[in-house]
């Protein structure tokens, strides 16, 4: 069944609970399989947002057959004609940013501002590829050889499968769909099976932004069905995924055997180094954004603080203070800090982590599930801190994705810098001190692929790389210009307008 139309409005309060379709060659439809799931409130679980389709295989290939049929036209568009849709759907989502936001925290739970934040993100990025559809450079070099032109341009992949978490479940989906699409593929995008309602509400926009028929498809659906068709699929020939590294190394897998493209972003187990001569009012600010923002859901997010002996206790002792202060709620409400975890599997996984930490550090505050009042029916759990944890222990090295901070005791930079790098993951570090020369150093030294110099693990801005070295990511990076090299094919060009044949190596050669 087929329906021009696209979704009910929500409301927190409805009773009827909307059905939402995927989106394929402009129109919504039904999965060929009948089925439904539903998505709800992680902060409270009574509150169903809406019923999405089941997708199958078969969509899959209508979506990606979808695709096939838009890319001619669309790869022949003019970049700044695309340019000019991203730069549209920038707009909408900047005058849609509160709905968007507002629907983020309710299907996925972070607090409001944070969910602006990540709208914003979105918008950011949008605008930033519109750009490059007046840039894009390639290089136009001298040739070695006389009266013969010499210069490289990028063409497009063709048809890009984005997979994508739920943690920033606008701006990932942006990070990726933008690029592929300035540079003239089309898109089949499979979202997180938690934040389907955050993906139908950006295709809307993209849609109404003038986005064609068949340029953007969506189907929602489990990563075992949809993900693994769309990452097996002959005919699409890049793979964008953001997730856990368990999940990568298996598309990994996959695509290798199809010698696909394949950018991957996936876990960390970033660190804050807090030196002795350190402001730690600011260490303090920086670590409790990037341990506890976001419920410690973000790639990004600070689960280790490595500090030096003189300033374990009074860090301690603020770190402490601040953690209990912090309120858990609803993230819709101005009196909430912290949300709830995506789902109840992620309260589970939080709560054998701290179990295990129990045996390995001494537990500060926090450990437990929060079910007090109104959290009883959502999926809380008290921001925590472990002090005396060692740097090989599981919580210092195992991605927990959630409130859980370890302090790990060092006796210098050395020492410090050494912990923060022995790690399977590389994406994010930071560093706080007041002495420039370390401060250069730790730039130097940090193994990953963000280093912060007194600020928390956290707050990319767009314009630049963003991605992990080692377990992180496979060497690709998203934002920035290098965005594009995921979505493209290099492909160099020589004109000669000699008349005669002219051979390089050969003719330009004395005697
Ligand atoms: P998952 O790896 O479980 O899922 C990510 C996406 O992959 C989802 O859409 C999921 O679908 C899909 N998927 C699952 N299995 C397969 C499969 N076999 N084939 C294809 N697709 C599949 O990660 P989470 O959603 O739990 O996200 C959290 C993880 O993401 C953390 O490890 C975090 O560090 C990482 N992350 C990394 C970032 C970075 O930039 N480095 C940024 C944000 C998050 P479904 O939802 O249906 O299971």
């Amino acid at each position: 069944m087929t329906d021009s139309t696209a979704t009910a409005p929500i409301d927190a309060h409805e009773t009827d609970t909307p059905t939402f379709r995927h989106f394929i060659a402009g129109e919504w439809m039904d999965s060929v399989g009948g089925g439904t799931f539903e998505s709800r409130n992680p902060a409270d679980r009574r509150d169903v947002i809406g019923r999405f389709q089941q997708g199958t295989a078969a969509d899959v290939a209508m979506a990606t057959k979808a695709a096939e049929t838009a890319l001619p036209m669309w790869r022949r568009t003019p970049a700044p004609k695309r340019g000019e849709i991203l730069y549209a759907f920038g707009a909408l989502m900047a005058e849609h940013k509160e709905r968007l936001a507002r629907a983020m925290t309710r299907e996925m739970g972070k607090v409001i501002a944070e969910a602006r934040g990540d709208v914003q993100e979105g918008i950011d990025i949008a605008f930033l590829m519109a750009g490059e559809g007046r840039r894009m450079h390639g290089d136009t070099v001298p040739s070695e050889l006389p009266d013969k032109w010499a210069m490289s341009i990028r063409q497009p992949i063709g048809i890009a499968g984005i997979i994508t978490p739920w943690n920033f479940p606008m701006a990932i989906p942006c990070w990726k769909i933008m690029p592929a699409l300035v540079t003239g593929n089309t898109v089949v995008f499979k979202p997180a099976s938690d934040t389907p309602h955050c993906a139908t509400l950006l295709i809307e926009l993209m849609a109404e932004a003038g986005v064609p028929p068949g340029a953007v498809n969506l189907v929602t659906g489990t990563g075992g069905e949809v993900g693994n068709a769309i990452v097996g699929s002959p005919d699409i020939g890049v793979i964008s995924f953001t997730g856990s590294s368990a999940t990568g190394k298996s598309i990994a897998a996959t695509a290798g055997q199809r010698l696909k493209r394949l950018s991957l972003e996936m876990g960390g187990k970033n660190g804050v180094v807090v030196l002795a001569d350190a402001d730690l009012d600011l260490a303090t600010d920086g670590i409790l954004w990037s341990a506890f923002g976001t419920t410690g859901q973000r790639c990004t997010a600070a689960s280790r603080v490595i500090v030096e002996r003189p300033v374990v206790e009074p860090l301690l002792q603020r770190l402490e203070t601040r953690a209990r202060a912090l309120r858990l709620g609803d993230g819709l409400s101005d009196t909430t800090d912290v949300g709830p975890l995506i789902n109840s599997g992620a309260v589970d996984k939080v709560a054998g982590y701290v179990d295990i930490g129990r045996g390995e550090g001494e537990l500060v505050t926090g450990g437990a599930r929060a079910s007090d009042g109104d959290l009883e029916h959502g999926n809380f759990f008290e921001p925590t801190i472990f002090a005396g944890v060692g740097p090989m222990d599981r919580i210092g090295q195992e991605e927990i994705f959630g409130p859980v901070l370890s302090v790990i005791p060092v006796d210098d930079y050395g020492a410090a810098m050494l912990a923060l790098n022995q790690t399977r993951y590389g994406l994010s570090s930071s560093i706080f001190t007041r002495d420039v020369n370390t401060a250069f150093r730790a730039m130097r030294d940090f193994e990953t692929g963000i280093v912060y110099v007194n600020a928390g693990t956290t707050g990319a801005e767009v314009h630049l790389p963003f991605g992990g070295w080692k377990e992180t990511g496979n060497g690709h990076r998203e934002a920035g210009n290098i965005a594009l090299d995921t979505y493209t094919e290099w492909k160099s060009i020589y004109v000669d307008f000699s008349g005669r044949l002219q051979r390089a190596q050969i003719d330009n050669q004395p005697g």
